[in-house]
């Protein structure tokens, strides 16, 4: 059987956190392009329902949209669906999260990000408490800002040691790290090395454009993310003629969720069913 992974990003453009690194803090949407943004979801989700191949999804969308009744709806609704094998978002964790008593938490699960300058340590920590006692999944993560090491320590020591933390290495600014920087954020994240790198990934095998690929509210798909180049639409009956193998057209890559894919990384035996969420086998 068929089995695919679909990174879904609508055309939701906003957030309720403020984060001065990002161009979507405090940024709204209009009540139209909610609406517009809903109607594109649920043709999305009526999509996968009639779809034969297994199918596991993360949402990455641009902003929160856990705070948003209709992605909490269509979330459940997915995570009930039998072709679905998992269905992940990424989000601020800022919402409420009475509405998951009602998903499938075989499917369902969290990709977190912890913003310390947004809500305190205790208050997110209660929020990951609630999630412990729904018995839902999640991997927890933080940007790693090198005046923010001890905040992400403090984090490790009060989590739950099942739990992923893992640190998106700050690559922006060449060079940010010093050697204890480094040493000091892998004894938190054992698989910071991953992050803090480019990947050489020019002419090489990765399972986007086959087997994984993204798909926005119109149901255009690209492969990934970061090549900006049309391969189909979801809503076009021939459509899975367009997923083939092919190798990678870009320099490198820097993303986990490009990244993952790459095959010589071979990080699928490393997070193994927790590939799209962000969570370690062990
Ligand atoms: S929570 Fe995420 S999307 Fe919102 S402002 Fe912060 S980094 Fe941006
Ligand atoms: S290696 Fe990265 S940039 Fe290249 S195709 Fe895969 S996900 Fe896209």
């Amino acid at each position: 059987m068929k089995d695919w992974s679909i990174l879904y990003r609508g055309s939701l453009s906003s957030c309720n956190y403020d984060c001065d690194y990002c161009p979507f803090g405090k940024t709204k949407n209009t009540r139209a392009e909610l609406t517009e943004d809903a109607k594109a979801l649920r043709k999305f989700v009526d999509w996968v329902a009639s779809q034969k191949a297994k199918i596991g999804m993360l949402f990455t969308p641009w902003g929160e949209a856990l705070i948003r009744k209709y992605y909490q709806e269509a979330l459940t609704e997915l995570s009930h669906l039998p072709q679905v094998r998992k269905v992940a978002i990424q989000t601020n964790l800022s919402c409420s999260t009475a509405w998951m008593a009602q998903v499938n938490k075989a499917t369902f699960a969290l990709w977190t990000t912890y913003h310390p300058t947004q809500i305190s340590r205790e208050k997110f920590l209660q929020r990951c408490r609630a999630l412990d006692e729904l018995q839902i999944s999640y991997s927890v993560g933080v940007v790693g800002f090198k005046e923010e090491i001890e905040e992400i320590k403090a984090l490790r020591a009060a989590l739950p040691s099942h739990i992923y933390l893992w640190i998106n290495a700050y690559k922006r600014v060449p060079n940010y790290y010093t050697t204890r920087d480094i040493a000091q954020l892998k004894a938190i994240d054992p698989l910071f090395q991953y992050n803090l790198q480019y990947h050489p990934s020019l002419g090489k095998s990765c399972k986007t454009g086959e087997s994984v690929f993204t798909v926005d509210g119109n149901g255009e798909a690209q492969r990934c993310h970061f090549i900006k180049q049309r391969i189909g639409n979801i809503y076009e009956k021939d459509f899975e003629k367009h997923l083939y193998r092919r190798s990678c057209s870009a320099k490198e890559c820097g993303c986990h969720i490009g990244y993952v894919h790459l095959e010589e990384l071979r990080l699928y035996e490393v997070f193994g069913e927790g590939v799209l969420e962000r969570i370690p086998r062990v």
